[in-house]
């Protein structure tokens, strides 16, 4: 009998299925379409008789699946300015700019992003754009918008609420709008009207939202740089906690093991978003190499590095007591550009994750964290063909993830342009570092 559609036959030396299982040595995978058909060793991979067969020959590489990129901001330009700044740019322009941080990610081996706090209708639109196919991203997940109170953070991009009817209508209205998710600054940030070591959304409003968005299926996620943020969050059944740092209303560090044990009781998984606070402090480096730095920037500098010392402190014993650590790069928030994501995986290597663990963080258990296990996350028959080609195994070393020879998003192989331009997409790590 014959078959209508072309098969793609793909081989390699090792391969990754994200299953946490050892790798398969000389692998294959059979795509049909954009998923996949069969999995396994070459000889146990077999196309149905009369089917007509593409071959795809990376008996010298690795193959695992598409990373998956839990937290991007894709309006942001990564280059040190404000979200105020952000803010004052026209819609249209941050639509061009998502449009190539999107690419950026893509190019790199991220085949799922999750939004976590654009402007207006910015990613809104373009997701709709991409549904039609009016450009290639990659798998996208939104919020819309992020809901912050009066002042808080990141409320100048459109939905600042007050009060329960207000936290449900506009829940209601970005699921109407398309939010795949629903984010909440449930504390202040780097938003200068915000109050960062305060907690913002007052209990009931934090539960209306939860409440309202379990009730559509919808899953939650917290910006929380202060631990009454994590309390709050963990009361109102919130899914994710971003950043999950623990600081004091004083602003003082204070690590708390019994919130600890009650995010490991519920099964809450943590954005811990380490490098973005890195990336300032490599900003800062590169510059003090290049002309010096200003009296003000050197305390910049010190404090940086202090921060990210105990929030790297603070992510080793959350890995030993248990919780999932999840990569989401936090790109281009702050001085952290697209495409750049495995730097967070690195972080997490570095925090105390295997690197199967660190590999897992951006395929199966983003995957997981994210609702989307069912179709993206592993390699396994039925699900999407979103996977990529390394030159080398990142379980030897979980910086090889940067060696990306191949990208297939949906069993079709990416053209990521020039190798130049590649390259280009690379933040460089600072030598003083
Ligand atoms: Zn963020």
């Amino acid at each position: 009998m014959g078959y209508k559609n072309v098969f793609k036959l793909i081989k390699c030396s090792d391969l990754i299925d994200g299953t946490g299982k050892r790798p398969i040595k000389d692998g294959a995978i059979l795509l049909d379409g954009s998923k996949i058909k069969s999995i396994g060793k070459e000889s146990e991979v077999v196309p149905p008789e009369g089917a007509k067969v593409e071959l795809y020959d990376y008996s010298n590489y690795t193959i695992m699946p598409g990373m998956i990129d839990c937290h991007t901001h894709n309006n942001g330009f990564g280059d040190g300015r404000l979200g105020e700044e952000l803010n004052l740019l026209a819609d249209e322009i941050l639509t061009l700019q998502s449009v190539r941080n999107l690419r950026a990610s893509l190019f790199s081996g991220v085949t799922t992003i999750r939004e976590n706090g654009p402007k207006n209708f910015t990613l809104i639109n373009l997701k709709k754009a991409s549904d039609d196919k009016l450009l290639l991203t990659p798998r996208m997940l939104i919020c819309g918008r992020p809901l912050s109170i009066i002042g808080g953070h990141m409320g100048y991009f459109g939905s600042e609420v007050t009060g329960i009817d207000e936290v449900k209508a506009e829940t209601r209205n970005l699921i109407k709008l398309g939010a795949d998710y629903i984010k909440i600054s449930a504390t202040g940030g780097s938003t200068q009207t915000s109050f960062p070591y305060r907690h913002s959304f007052n209990m009931d409003e934090l539960i209306a939202i939860t409440e309202e968005a379990q009730k559509f299926g919808k899953l939650t996620a917290t910006h929380c740089v202060s631990s009454q943020g994590i309390v709050n969050s963990i009361q109102a059944d919130v899914d994710m906690i971003i950043h999950c740092m623990f600081k004091e209303p004083d602003g003082s560090n204070k690590y708390r093991p019994e919130v600890v044990d009650d995010l490991f009781q519920k099964g809450i998984y943590i954005n811990p978003t380490l490098h973005v606070v890195r990336s300032t402090i490599w900003r800062l480096l590169h510059k003090k190499e290049e002309i010096g730095l200003t009296d003000h920037e050197e305390t910049l500098l010190d404090s940086r590095q202090r921060d990210f010392e105990i929030h790297l402190k603070n992510c080793t014993k959350m890995i030993d007591n248990g919780l999932k650590l999840i990569t989401g790069s936090d790109s281009s928030w702050s001085s952290y550009q697209s495409g750049n994501t495995v730097y967070e995986t690195e972080c997490l290597n570095i925090a105390g994750l295997s690197n199967m663990d660190s590999l897992l963080s951006v395929t199966k258990e983003a995957a997981k964290s994210l609702g989307v296990y069912d179709i993206v996350g592993t390699l396994e028959s039925g699900k999407e063909a979103d996977l990529l080609v390394l030159n080398k195994n990142p379980l030897d070393d979980i910086n090889n993830l940067w060696d990306v020879k191949d990208v297939f998003l949906g069993g079709m192989l990416v053209n990521r342009g020039s190798e130049k331009s590649l390259k280009s997409i690379r933040q460089r790590r600072p030598s003083l570092n």
